[in-house]
């Protein structure tokens, strides 16, 4: 039999999103991780599966994503390995040293996945500040707005709320696919709120206001 490549292991758990190959075997996570426990009798969830592992607050079963696989089908790791390698293409030759080839091709991948997440994360914390910021503005804009007429800034800051809860939305509830495309514009959005100082803007006192 040939020899495990060391790194074998450690590629296939790199290569792979624990929720995605949850799913794959079954299991339902909700959107913040959290399912009923594989492994133990449950009906309320406390199996949770973090970035790259799982933990289950009931049995205190944990471990990575080979070992959960390992776990649901009562295989041994490389068998997991193995299964996990084929289910999601991954390509990993488990039994000879690495083909460079696709070694480089593996690692491009899991760079666009950690770029695409990172690229994820910061859009999400941009557009949440500039989100909150611009909901104070209307706030303070409603409450001193002259009845009857509504301020530019506080027309624009409504339009701005409803496209920018639009984009949290998908960064927040959408698969990776279909993100790809509302890039460029969530890009636009972001450069926007980046750019905005996000500090509330009251509207022009009225003639009737005058300071005293
Ligand atoms: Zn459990």
């Amino acid at each position: 039999m040939s020899r495990i490549d060391p790194t074998a292991f450690q590629r296939v758990k790199e290569a792979v999103d624990i929720s995605e190959v949850a799913r794959h075997f079954g299991l339902e996570p909700d959107r913040r991780g959290w399912c009923c426990c594989p492994f133990h009798g449950e009906k309320t969830p406390s199996f949770h599966l973090y970035q790259q592992r799982y933990h289950c607050f009931g049995c205190d079963a944990h471990g990575d994503v080979m070992d959960l696989v390992a776990a649901l089908l009562d295989v041994p790791l490389l068998e997991a390995a193995k299964e996990i390698n084929e289910v999601f293409h991954l390509g990993i030759d488990l039994g000879a040293p690495a083909d460079p080839v696709a070694v480089a091709m593996a690692e491009a991948e899991r760079e666009r996945k950690r770029q695409f997440q990172a690229w994820r994360k910061d859009a999400l914390l941009v557009l949440t500040r500039r989100f909150r910021a611009l909901w104070l503005m209307v706030k303070v804009g409603g409450a001193l707005a002259v009845p009857g007429s509504i301020p530019d800034t506080y027309a624009n800051a409504l339009r701005e709320i409803e496209t920018i809860g639009y984009y949290l939305d998908l960064l927040t509830f959408e698969e990776d696919e279909a993100l790809w495309e509302a890039m460029p514009a969530i890009n636009g959005a972001v450069g926007r709120a980046k750019e905005e100082k996000c500090d509330v803007k009251k509207p022009e006192k009225g003639h009737g206001q005058a300071a005293g």
